[in-house]
């Protein structure tokens, strides 16, 4: 019987889980998900916003392998110094790693590390209740507020911003995030982009979604869209490209109704400085104005524009981090691999595999990953016989993980976690509202007791 060990219990994870399973060639496999936190499905969970309640359904789907009788969730598992990828490969016939990319990337521009300036993925990380989060009071005394960058990301904290407080209750977002959020000051959220509208990389229906929010309304500049000639003339450019321009052409010529929140998107300007207030704190971010080069890209013109705002998000995509023991390809933030098997020196390392953002890097929606998962599965499938030979007999890989001394937080355990959750909601008039620290989340899973 083949064991094969997932690590990483997001969409790639499962998605590789699943695959595994629904392999005919290998009828007998045995999957282990792992994952350093105890509660599953990575960021659908802690990366998809609160309010897409649509996207987060998709947990069901997800929780489906989980419970596959072949499938076993092993929460709170890190793979690290403690548990190296070379001990996983002697418990188990294959190891999957479907890690993420869990780092966000930087601008590289002065200021970018004072207070009031951060990632949007800590912002993020913040108000989805990842244990690891820090409160940094991101709100707090903030009147306007400033997202680099126009991807997905960078709409869903704008909205998240620009929501009111009646919006986000019925969502599952920790309790100090939605006392924070509903009294806050935000009257103003920029989206900025260094290139034009028809260069951005968001998608409609999450575009869209800006200008449908209760107490916000979207501001653009006619003149400063224009600037981008797929803008004037958009018959050339992709249907999905086209469709974002015209969104914006309707905000472009809508009369404003005087909403209590304002998003204003903004183009063709290059972050060159998070300026510091008197108190030492970000007070505004100077962009340099671009101008289109013909070829997609911009150059600058040498003319700036400030913008003032107390906190400012960076949100200019995700980064894979290495791991120890795993070869990593520093530019492109990826484990070097072919087909989804991992090469050590250019070389396939037998047993070692990856699939999603670690493998393709940090783009593409969520069912990016299972076709992702798919290419990654075929080649472990034909790789297994050579795998599992005579010599790698290993039995149930549980009791090697709990010799190298880890408690994982198994199926049971979660499903604690999920009614302790619901509980909390209950407490509070909400539906149910995630534990945002690990002392709360693993003192529910120990709570087996009351199944
Ligand atoms: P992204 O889609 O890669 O967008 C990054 C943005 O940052 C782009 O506008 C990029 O501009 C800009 N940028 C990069 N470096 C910059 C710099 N130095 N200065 C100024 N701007 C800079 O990344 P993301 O928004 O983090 O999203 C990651 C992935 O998750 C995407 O595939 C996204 O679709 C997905 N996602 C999906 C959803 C959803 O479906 N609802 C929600 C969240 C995330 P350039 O184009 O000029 O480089």
């Amino acid at each position: 019987m083949p064991y094969i060990a997932v690590v990483g219990s997001g969409p790639s994870g499962v998605y590789t889980a699943q695959s595994l399973v629904k392999e005919a060639r290998v009828p007998d496999v045995r999957v282990d998900v792992l994952d350093r936190l105890p509660c599953p499905y990575g960021l659908v969970r802690y990366g998809v916003a609160p309010d897409h309640e649509k996207i987060k359904s998709l947990q069901g789907t997800l929780r489906t392998v989980l419970q596959d009788e072949r499938v076993r969730f092993l929460g709170g598992v890190e793979v690290g110094p403690a548990l190296p990828p070379a001990k996983l490969l002697e418990l188990y016939d294959a190891v999957v790693y479907c890690v993420g990319a869990a780092a966000d990337r930087r601008l590289g521009v002065p200021g970018e590390d004072l207070p009031g300036s951060c990632s949007a993925t800590d912002f993020v990380a913040w108000y989805s209740a990842h244990p690891d989060a820090r409160d940094d009071g991101f709100v707090r005394g903030v009147r306007t507020a400033v997202a680099i960058g126009v991807g997905n990301v960078a709409v869903d904290v704008v909205r998240i911003l620009a929501r009111g407080a009646a919006e986000l209750t019925p969502t599952d977002m920790p309790q100090a995030a939605l006392g924070a959020l509903a009294e806050s000051e935000v009257r103003d959220v920029y989206m900025v982009g260094r290139r034009g509208p028809s260069q951005a990389r968001f998608t409609t229906k999450e575009l869209r979604e800006l200008g449908g929010l209760a107490d916000a309304e979207v501001v653009v500049e006619e003149a400063e869209l224009a600037l981008d000639p797929g803008y004037r003339d958009p018959a050339a450019l992709p249907a999905a490209v086209r469709r974002n321009v015209e969104v914006l052409r309707g905000w472009a010529g809508a009369p404003r109704r005087g909403a209590a929140r304002r998003i204003h998107l903004r183009f063709f300007l290059r972050p060159a400085e998070i300026i510091e207030g008197g108190d030492g704190r970000a007070a505004a971010v100077r962009f340099e104005r671009t101008g289109p080069d013909g070829l997609g890209g911009v150059t600058g013109t040498g003319a700036y524009e400030e913008i003032a705002a107390e906190l400012v998000l960076r949100s200019v995509g995700y980064r894979g981090v290495p791991l120890d023991g795993l070869p990593f390809d520093a530019a492109r933030g990826t484990v070097p691999q072919a087909a989804g098997r991992v090469l050590r020196g250019g070389t396939v390392s037998p047993g070692e595999y990856v699939a999603g953002w670690i493998k393709r890097g940090p783009t593409g929606v969520i069912g990016t990953n299972r076709p992702c998962a798919k290419e990654t599965v075929a080649s472990l499938t034909s790789d297994l016989a050579a795998l599992t030979g005579p010599e790698r007999v290993t039995g149930d890989p549980l009791a090697g993980l709990i010799a190298a001394g880890v408690e994982p937080v198994e199926w049971t355990g979660w499903q604690s976690i999920e009614r302790a959750e619901a509980a909390l909601g209950r407490s509070l008039g909400r539906n149910s509202v995630k534990i945002a620290d690990w002392e709360g989340l693993l003192s529910a899973a120990r709570h087996t007791g009351d199944m």
